[in-house]
């Protein structure tokens, strides 16, 4: 309602506007004609004509301008005055022909629009898997700066990966030798991969890494940018030195058992064994080391299936107490040899835990058989085993009275083939018993293991098993 009020005395006022502005026109055009009233009377009549003239041609429009806008079509043609028409149909043409370009404009935009999304989000993808590649990756544009730079290539370059971006080359990779293979594959145009080994830094930090560098090509077949993937070789060097050190020291420890053996059935054989008590005495070393070869074969059979996760666990409730038990009554005959004395010490608390009994009975057997092995004769050895309510595990303590172990000694125990060079003499053995006590306790039951010891006094080895809840077996794969 106010609306319309506002609107006709807008109307109403433009009206008056143009009819006084037209009837001064008039009168000015024919001032000195006619005289001044007849003019001003004329003028407003013309005024008014032009303004009603005016009034029409605005509503005819503005009709059309309406029905255009709502239809857009011939129609719109149709409503229009009769005059008007020709530059109607035009107008509509020219519409026409705008809304189909808006319409592919709009379709184009929200192509592009989806375009732009996938290529963000493999953008981020692309990020997401560079950010955790072991390998270090490198791209390098054809202005020798660098495009991407991921972690692990910051790591292996000593650079912030993430201010790498946009650097030149030089800034970034200090090696001279990497720097011309990314170069020259780059002037190569081609697509052909290069590898080469390098070593990155210097002096002992130096680390060893495989470079693979490729070209990037563009839709013209130019090289755009260059790809440098490093693969640090460190691991695998050491890997291979671990398995070349295993196997010398297992063909070593394999050769000592097998020389004394041969020797005693040479002497067999060629009748150097005259009497019978001699030849007893091949026999047993024979027997001796043989037990010896199946023991170090044996062992180095299960640490190798405990490493590759393959060995057969039979999971069960065990009670520990009756383990170490058994375990004292099979070491029993060997101290008793030395005249050592060994007995259980064991709490009267609840000592089960969670486990495989028959691994568990040869960690203990272990310990005991090496605390005999290496205490002299007379000597004290004790097992004792208490709960840790806390700790939620069983402790279980193996302490001698022998030779203890030489602090230098100490924190390689209980790596494979380790043995206190002196103590070769006193005892043989294979150096790979405490390493297969290692795995059981740690690998295989999730406890911990470790010694205490003074040189000369007496070891005290220990080792944890937590009470845990009984799980399903594993089997062996
Ligand atoms: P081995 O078959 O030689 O006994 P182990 O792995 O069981 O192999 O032990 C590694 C080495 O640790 C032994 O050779 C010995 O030098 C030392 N050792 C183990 N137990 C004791 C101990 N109770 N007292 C002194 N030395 C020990």
């Amino acid at each position: 309602m106010f609306q319309t009020l506002t609107r006709t005395m807008l109307s109403a006022t433009a009206f008056t506007a143009a009819a006084v502005a037209g009837g001064c026109l008039v009168s000015w055009l024919l001032g000195s004609a006619m005289p001044w009233p007849s003019l001003v009377g004329a003028g407003i009549a013309a005024g008014t004509m032009a303004a009603v003239a005016l009034a029409v041609v605005a509503r005819s429009s503005g009709a059309f301008r309406a029905r255009l806008e709502s239809t857009r079509t011939a129609e719109a043609v149709a409503s229009a005055p009769r005059w008007l028409r020709p530059t109607a149909r035009t107008l509509v043409g020219c519409l026409e022909r705008m809304a189909v370009r808006e319409d592919a404009w709009k379709t184009r935009e929200r192509d592009l629009e989806i375009r732009a999304r996938v290529a963000e989000s493999g953008r981020e993808q692309a990020e997401a898997v560079l950010a955790v590649m072991d390998e270090a990756v490198l791209v390098v544009n054809e202005f020798q700066e660098v495009v991407v730079c991921n972690a692990a290539a910051g790591r292996l370059l000593s650079c912030d990966s993430e201010a790498a971006p946009g650097r030149p080359l030089s800034d970034i990779v200090q090696d001279s030798t990497l720097r011309r293979i990314i170069v020259e594959t780059m002037d190569a145009q081609s697509t052909g991969v290069r590898q080469a080994e390098l070593m990155l830094g210097e002096g002992a930090d130096a680390i060893a890494c495989e470079a693979t560098v490729g070209c990037i090509l563009d839709q013209k077949d130019r090289v755009s940018a260059a790809v440098a993937v490093l693969h640090d070789l460190t691991r695998e060097r050491e890997i291979a030195q671990m398995k070349s050190e295993f196997v010398s020291k297992a063909s070593h420890e394999l050769r000592t058992p097998l020389s004394s053996m041969r020797a005693c059935v040479e002497m067999l054989v060629d009748g150097e064994a005259q009497d019978e008590g001699t030849r007893e005495d091949f026999y047993g070393i024979i027997q001796t080391e043989t037990e010896r070869l199946a023991r170090l074969v044996d062992n180095m059979l299960n640490i190798s299936r405990i490493e590759a996760g393959i060995i057969e666990i039979d999971r069960t409730r065990v009670d520990l107490g009756s383990v170490l038990e058994q375990a004292v009554r099979t070491i029993e005959p060997q101290a008793s040899e030395k005249g050592q004395t060994l007995h259980a010490d064991l709490s009267p608390v609840d000592l089960n835990v969670s486990g495989d009994c028959d691994m568990l009975l040869q960690v203990v057997v272990n310990l005991l058989s090496n605390a005999v092995k290496y205490t002299p004769e007379g000597g004290r050895i004790v097992v004792t085993a208490d709960s840790d309510n806390l700790a939620r595990c069983v402790h279980v303590g193996v302490q001698d009275t022998g030779l203890g172990i030489p602090p230098a000694d100490v924190d390689r125990i209980f790596e494979k083939f380790y043995r206190v060079e002196n103590y070769k003499r006193v005892a043989k053995g294979t150096g790979l018993g405490l390493n297969l006590c290692r795995h059981i306790v740690e690998t295989v039951h999730g406890g911990q293991i470790g010694l205490e010891s003074t040189l000369g006094m007496g070891s005290r080895f220990w080792f944890t098993v937590p009470m845990g809840r009984v799980e399903a077996p594993r089997v062996a794969a």
